[in-house]
């Protein structure tokens, strides 16, 4: 993939989530990988969205060696680079802090697929990172923060499940693309807010069974998917 277009598409990405009201301020981030390369484009930090062109997309390696850009990249680089070492088939990521998956991400608690909506999307619960400790915080908090994410996802596959809480603070989505990613973002905060309704009209409720989850969930995923046109 070009350069440039990867620029391009992460620079839609990052104006698609402040569109679809995800972001406030600069309070959020999107990034894509060029796996062939090895090369990540990623927001630059604290750039007005309203002047921000596919150049100012700042280019490093995986390791987050600056290969092209002037600026400084976004200050969650690290969590994203880590991402994209421990999952090799995402090639993009993206970070926000929408209103109501932050509010279950703040409550410490995975978001329950209570139903067919949910497990259209993610096979089983959004799932919520412990707290960090203090030593991670007060160390490399960002790229600890990526580690928190991937040993959460020992057992889980990234595909089945391209979201997650981080404890006390937001969520991180990934997807195939950017612009999959993206897409990830939007629905987690659709499903965080349902829930949210869910538990305040029977704070009893149970997730949908396993069959309800499997019948939608491999309608659209996996060798049996007959959802769409094909
Ligand atoms: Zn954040």
């Amino acid at each position: 993939m070009e350069l440039l277009h990867l620029q391009a598409e992460v620079l839609e990405a990052n104006l698609e989530i402040v569109r679809r009201g995800l972001v406030l301020h600069t309070f959020g981030n999107a990034s894509g990988i060029d796996r062939e390369t090895g090369l990540v484009a990623i927001k630059p930090s604290g750039v007005p969205y309203e002047q921000m062109t596919p150049t100012d997309m700042v280019i490093c390696d995986l390791d987050g060696k600056i290969i092209e850009g002037r600026l400084k990249p976004s200050s969650d680089l690290d969590t994203h680079l880590e991402l994209y070492r421990a999952f090799p088939a995402i090639g993009g990521v993206v970070h926000t802090h929408s209103e109501f998956a932050t509010g279950w991400a703040q409550a410490g608690r995975s978001i329950p697929a209570f139903g067919t909506t949910h497990a259209d999307y993610f096979y089983g619960p959004v799932p919520v990172t412990p707290e960090l400790s203090a030593e991670e915080i007060e160390g490399d908090y960002v790229l600890n923060t990526g580690k928190a994410i991937v040993r959460r996802f020992c057992g889980l596959d990234p595909s089945a499940i391209p979201a997650v809480l981080v404890a006390g603070h937001a969520p991180f989505c990934w997807g195939k693309s950017v612009s999959d990613a993206t897409h990830a973002a939007v629905i987690v905060e659709e499903l965080a807010a349902l829930a949210l309704e869910t538990l305040m009209i029977n704070a009893t409720a149970q997730p949908i069974s396993e069959a309800l989850r499997d019948r939608h969930h491999f309608r659209k995923h996996g060798p049996t998917a007959t959802y769409g046109q094909r």
